[in-house]
């Protein structure tokens, strides 16, 4: 009976080493095990080959069982384990799990942020308009930082050709809804966060509806049509926005936010270029990297002013150089004549 077990032992070992599936495994067990019974039914009971193994049939039905409950018990408490994990998982209001502790721990260190700027986070709904270029980094920092709600607004599928700049998504979900693919992609980030994807493109029908309620607005959107309605909706609804743009190897990020006193984006930029004077990124091209760097930007400045640590980008416009590797902050001022946020200022028309 020893030298049985010592080979099931033996095919368990070989098994593990060899990295064989666990169906090979127990296929292999189950043979020996058959052949054991085998030799018990079949042979004379003073065969030598039957003592070898055991002698008698009663005592491997005993050893069999056994291992049955013990291998039930195993299963039911590994049930119960993970039951209990995703009891604990999300959950947006309240203090902190352990686990939540444990990943941000580095946020909470930091003195301008600490546990009270983490719970900001936490409590913190954010619209994010575009999942794209700008909208990938975007997202995935403020995923793994912790903002609680994170709503995106997107129409667009994923395409082989987003996948040079739009780390979100990959290769497996080409032809998925871009809003969908974020939210995948932020629930095995991060399963603290809620994600709530719109696959929709940003109208003057739904923009009010969409941005009502938000504590914070991300523009990432690669069109001025989208960018003037964002800004109105905004100015409209007294909520803050961060903008972004990227062309070719350039791109800018400012906090646009009247109420606090700086400029809204038509202060900034009052008209859209012509057409063909600003090409998108389809026509002109971008280096796939820049989004990157802009829409991390943006995701630090979207901490900051949720966690209200450091000074916000408020009247000042970081523009970043990638060819030429500069940083400039440029001064941006409120237009007393602006139509979108100057007190008797016609609105513009969405
Ligand atoms: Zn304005």
């Amino acid at each position: 009976m020893t030298l049985v077990l010592f080979i099931a032992v033996l095919v368990l070992a070989f098994g593990r080493v060899m990295k064989a599936s666990k169906s090979v495994q127990v296929a292999v067990l189950v043979i020996l095990f058959g052949a054991v019974f085998a030799i018990q039914i079949g042979l004379p009971e003073q065969s030598e080959l039957r003592q070898a193994t055991g002698g008698s049939v009663q005592s491997w039905v005993i050893l069999i069982v056994l291992l049955g409950v013990i291998s039930l018990y195993t299963f039911v408490i590994k049930g119960l384990k993970s039951k209990a994990h995703t009891a604990t998982a999300p959950q947006q209001d309240g203090p902190f799990s352990a686990r939540e502790l444990d990943r941000y721990a580095r946020h909470i260190v930091l003195r301008e942020i600490g546990g009270a700027g983490q719970q900001r986070l936490k409590s913190a709904r954010v619209l994010v308009v575009g999942a794209g270029g700008l909208g990938s980094p975007l997202m995935l920092y403020l995923g793994a930082a912790g903002v609680g709600t994170i709503g995106v607004v997107d129409d667009d599928t994923v395409s082989l050709s987003n996948l040079q700049r739009q780390v979100l998504h990959s290769e497996e979900r080409v032809g998925m809804a871009k809003v969908f693919s974020a939210q995948l992609a932020l629930s095995k980030l991060n399963p603290f966060v809620t994600v709530l994807p719109y696959r929709r493109r940003l109208s003057g029908e739904n923009a009010r509806d969409l941005l009502e309620g938000v504590d914070l607005v991300l523009d990432g959107s690669d069109n001025f049509a989208t960018r003037y309605l964002v800004n109105e909706t905004c100015v409209a609804l007294g909520l803050p926005l961060i903008a972004g743009a990227i062309s070719q190897w350039e791109g800018q990020l400012s906090l646009y936010h009247p109420q606090e006193g700086g400029p809204c984006y038509a202060c900034v930029f009052p008209t859209a270029p012509a057409e063909g004077l600003a090409p998108s990124c389809a026509e002109a091209g971008v280096m796939g990297a820049l989004p990157g760097v802009v829409g991390s930007m943006m995701a630090v400045e979207a901490i900051k002013f949720i966690t209200k640590a450091g000074e916000p980008l408020l009247g000042n416009m970081l523009i970043y150089d990638s060819l030429y590797g500069e940083n400039r902050k440029m001064r941006t001022e409120r237009r007393p004549d602006c139509p979108v946020c100057s007190v008797g200022g016609r609105r513009r028309k969405a």
